[in-house]
Formats: structure tokens, C-alpha cells, sequence
């Protein structure tokens, strides 16, 4: 065959392949999005394991009116300017690829205000391109729903795990979020049923008693300590050696608020438990590493899932003392304290009925279509 440009049609499809790997990866570049838009509440709905549905509504600042249908073009961001902001980014999103592959992919409708303005705008769009365009008088925030993904990618939709599979992934996904950003509430509804809910109240130990439960959250150990050689702050809770897992699900860094998965870092805390832990036991743990941003590389991988850190050795060695110390101080393990009455827990999160309420549109489409 000759050599040609890819048709513009293929070639997108190819680059949202790499971002919009399954459902879960929707689900957490619009997390993301959310989050840097400055939500204090996220909910999301699925349907199929988000392959025929998936629903986020956020009430951050929104998108503005004239500024929708740009934020579907690829390389089209508000969080970077100048290739000098990529040594040291603040924010999850930069690569303005997101909404534009996710869009490639499926059929996507956006209700969305921004708070600076009196209305706001519903747009429709499918295959990437831009249908409906609707005045939209809603709350401030965004609701964003995609439906049929990969429909036009029938290869893609084969290595799909079943409903249940995908909807574990987003899950899980969520979970980790609810770790990461404490003072967010985070509800996920599966096929109408809630699985999570986190009050959002900022303190990380509430977070971990939605994901893991009262008995285990706890008695988990906390960990604050500081490196100046490191350039380190790591903070957050450890579970006590009796407290495992046969895999390193359980196992949730965070640098600078992102969600990361670093071998060895987990490496490194795994060799504080020894030899409490027994033999192919995994610890719980979830910690934030603050670290200068102009020191961490998020830009080496699409989804953003591995970073590359200046001063790895030092941190890996800071985070090890850090735990190995904790678990010294309390060995032998102490008592059990009362776990917490759930039924005490304020709920928060009704403020996302109403919102609902106010989108009759996307109720419609949701429950006409998907149920
Ligand atoms: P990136 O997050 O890398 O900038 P995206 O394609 O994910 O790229 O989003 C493009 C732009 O759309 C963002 O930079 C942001 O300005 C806007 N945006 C997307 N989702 C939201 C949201 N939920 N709330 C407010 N703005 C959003
Ligand atoms: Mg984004």
C-alpha cells in the first residue's frame, strides 16, 4: 500500500483509543475534570458497566456558554498555556484530549453552566460531531452523559469484560478518588443502586470508612512526616499488620492529589511491614505524598497513571521510615476503639436529587433509553 495521511475520521479514533481505553477511563478523565473544576460534590451513574451509560454530574464552576463546543476539540485545555507549564502542572487534566475522544466514541450530551453566567447550554453530539445546541436553565456545574461507547469501534467493544467486570473498575476507581480527595462527596450508583458514598467531610479517615468500613478505617494508623532532603510531606493512614489483603488493591498513593501507581513506592512500604505481614499479604494504605510540582513528571503516560519523581530514591526512603516508625510505635497492636454508628452520618449528598430534579432532559434520556 502507499503511504497516505490517515483519513482525519481514522486518526481520531486511533488517538481516543489510547485515552478511552474502557468504560473506567470515561469515568476517570470526567472525575478528573470535575475535580479540577473545583467540585465539592461528584456523582456518577452507570448502566452496563458503563458501556451504555455513564452519567457525571459535578457542581463545579462549569463550562462557559461560548466555550463548549471548543472543549470537544482535541488539544483544546484551559489548564496549560505554554509548554513551560508542563514542567510543573497543578492540575489533573493538560492534555485537552479528553472530552474530544471520549466524544469520538460515543454519543455524548452535556448540560453545563458556568458560574459567571445566567444560562447555560445543553449540546449533543455523536461520532465527534457536534449536533443539538440548547439554551439549558440549570444549576451551576456540569452534567455530563455518555452513552453507547465504542459504538462505532465494534473491535474495541470485544475486549470488554463483562458488565459486572467494568462496573468493578469504575468502582474501584472511585474509591481511590474518594481516598485522594477527601473533602469531595463521591456517589456511585450501579444500575440504580448506590455503592458508594462518601460525606466529603476532608478528613481522609471518614473517606476510608465509606470505601473499607468502620472496622477496618478505625484502627488504621496515622502517618504525618516530613523530608527536607526529600522535598517531601507524606501524610494519610496505614492499616496495622493484622489488617491485609491478599492482593495490593488496597494499596492507594496519591502525589499532589493525583491517583498514581508507583512500584516502587509500594515496594518501598511493603518493606516496612516485614516481617510483620505474612507472606503474600498486602497492607491498606492511603497516602499523599506532597511533593514540588517542578519535581514530579505526570507526562509520561496518556492516562497519567505513572509519574516520574526527581528525587525517587529519597522519597521511597522517607516513605519507608515514615511507616516502619508508625507500625514500631504501636506494636503490640492496641485495642480495638467502638466503630463509629454509621446512622450517625449526616447525608449529605441529597443536593444531587435536586440537581437531578432540575435536568429533566437527561432523566429523560437515562431512564427511557438504558433502563
Ligand atoms: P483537559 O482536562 O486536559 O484540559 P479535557 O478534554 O478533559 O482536557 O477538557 C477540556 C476542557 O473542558 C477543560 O480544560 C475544561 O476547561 C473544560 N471542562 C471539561 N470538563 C469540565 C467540567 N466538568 N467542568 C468545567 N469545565 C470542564
Ligand atoms: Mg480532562
Amino acid at each position: 500500500m502507499p503511504i497516505r495521511l490517515l483519513d482525519p475520521e481514522v486518526a481520531q479514533k486511533i488517538a481516543a483509543g489510547e485515552v478511552v481505553e474502557r468504560p473506567a477511563s470515561v469515568v476517570k478523565e470526567l472525575v478528573e475534570n470535575a475535580l479540577d473544576a473545583g467540585a465539592g460534590a461528584i456523582q456518577v451513574e452507570i448502566r452496563g458497566g458503563g458501556l451504555n451509560a455513564i452519567r457525571v454530574v459535578d457542581d463545579g464552576q462549569g463550562i462557559p456558554a461560548d466555550e463548549v463546543e471548543v472543549a470537544f476539540l482535541r488539544h483544546a485545555t484551559s489548564k496549560l498555556r505554554h509548554a513551560d507549564d508542563l514542567s510543573a502542572i497543578q492540575t489533573l487534566g493538560f492534555r485537552g484530549e479528553a472530552l474530544a475522544s471520549i466524544a469520538a466514541v460515543s454519543q455524548v450530551v452535556v448540560y453545563t453552566r458556568h458560574l459567571d453566567e445566567e444560562l447555560g447550554v445543553n449540546l449533543t453530539l455523536e461520532a465527534g460531531q457536534v449536533g443539538e445546541r440548547k439554551p439549558w436553565a440549570g444549576a451551576v456545574g456540569t452534567t455530563l452523559t455518555v452513552r453507547n461507547l465504542f459504538f462505532n469501534v465494534p473491535a474495541r467493544l470485544r475486549f470488554m469484560r463483562t458488565a459486572t467486570g467494568e462496573a468493578g473498575q469504575i468502582g474501584h476507581l472511585l474509591e481511590q478518588f474518594a481516598l485522594g480527595q477527601p473533602g469531595v462527596r463521591f456517589r456511585f450508583v450501579n444500575e440504580g443502586r448506590r455503592v458508594l458514598d462518601t460525606p466529603g467531610s476532608g478528613d481522609l479517615r471518614d473517606a476510608l470508612r465509606s470505601v473499607f468500613g468502620s472496622a477496618i478505617a478505625d484502627r488504621m494508623l496515622p502517618i504525618e512526616h516530613t523530608s527536607e532532603t526529600a522535598h517531601l510531606r507524606v501524610h494519610g493512614l496505614v492499616s496495622l499488620p493484622d489488617q491485609n489483603r491478599s492482593t495490593r488493591s488496597a494499596l492507594c498513593f496519591f502525589i499532589n492529589g493525583r491517583r498514581i501507581n508507583n512500584p516502587s513506592l509500594a515496594y518501598a512500604l511493603e518493606e516496612a511491614y516485614r516481617p510483620a505481614l505474612p507472606l503474600g499479604r498486602h497492607p491498606i494504605v492511603a497516602l499523599h505524598l506532597e511533593i514540588p510540582p517542578d519535581e514530579v513528571d505526570c507526562n509520561v503516560h496518556p492516562a497519567k497513571l505513572e509519574v516520574r519523581l526527581v528525587h525517587e530514591r529519597a522519597v521511597n526512603g522517607a516513605l519507608h521510615r515514615a511507616v516502619r516508625n508508625a507500625l514500631r510505635e504501636v506494636a503490640p497492636v492496641p485495642e480495638v476503639s467502638a466503630p463509629l454508628a454509621t446512622a450517625a452520618w449526616p447525608n449529605p449528598l441529597d443536593w444531587f436529587e435536586s440537581r437531578l430534579a432540575s435536568l429533566p432532559a437527561a432523566r429523560g434520556v437515562l431512564d427511557v433509553a438504558l433502563c
